[in-house]
């Protein structure tokens, strides 16, 4: 659950990163924008910030914004239906980012968020730097994290079907609900 104060002020720090990456993006898109805080209650911590160009049947193209030290859980990408589940490509535009994927642990940079253990399986550790990219097959479980600097990349991908992804971490709901600022005091 995020506060919408909180949505507005998170989905303007994530536009600028965005902007200031060279990306140009149109206010309708910054007003789409997705803030997931995946049900956890600490963006700042476990989320991640998605600005969707288009997603159509077969292909998808997003915009990614990690804020400073901001990690986006461990999940996959499962099938759905006749879909064998998102072939996807992450490329780094601007900052540092950590990227894990099956294999010899040989996390370096990275941390695992504290209290978080045993949602963060798979510890193979590949730094990417701006123009560097890597490729997730079906199925293959991932997760990502940011330095103190954020970083901002491109998503492209097969079909996007956010609420069919799945998370190592059984607290995670992929449905990110904003409630307004007085429904919480109450
Ligand atoms: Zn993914």
């Amino acid at each position: 659950m995020i506060k919408r104060s909180e949505y507005l002020r998170v989905r303007q720090i994530a536009a600028d990163m965005i902007e200031k990456a060279g990306i140009a993006i149109t206010q309708e898109e910054i007003e789409q924008m997705q803030v997931v805080d995946l049900g956890l209650g600490r963006l700042a911590i476990e989320g991640v910030q998605v600005v969707t160009f288009f997603n159509t049947q077969r292909v998808c193209a997003k915009v990614i914004a990690l804020l400073p030290n901001q990690t986006e859980p461990e999940h996959w990408h499962p099938a759905v239906g006749d879909d064998p589940g998102k072939e996807e490509t992450i490329r780094v535009i601007k900052g540092n980012v950590y990227f894990y994927t099956e294999g010899e642990d040989n996390q370096k940079y990275g941390f695992i968020p504290e209290g978080k253990e045993d949602c963060y399986t798979v510890r193979h550790e590949t730094v990417l730097k701006p123009t560097d990219q890597i490729t997730l097959m079906p199925g293959e479980k991932h997760w990502f994290q940011t330095d103190m600097d954020g970083a901002v990349m491109y998503c492209f991908s097969s079909c996007a079907r956010d609420l069919k992804d799945q998370f190592t971490d059984p607290a995670i709901d992929r449905d990110t609900v904003i409630v307004d600022d007085e429904e919480v005091i109450k």
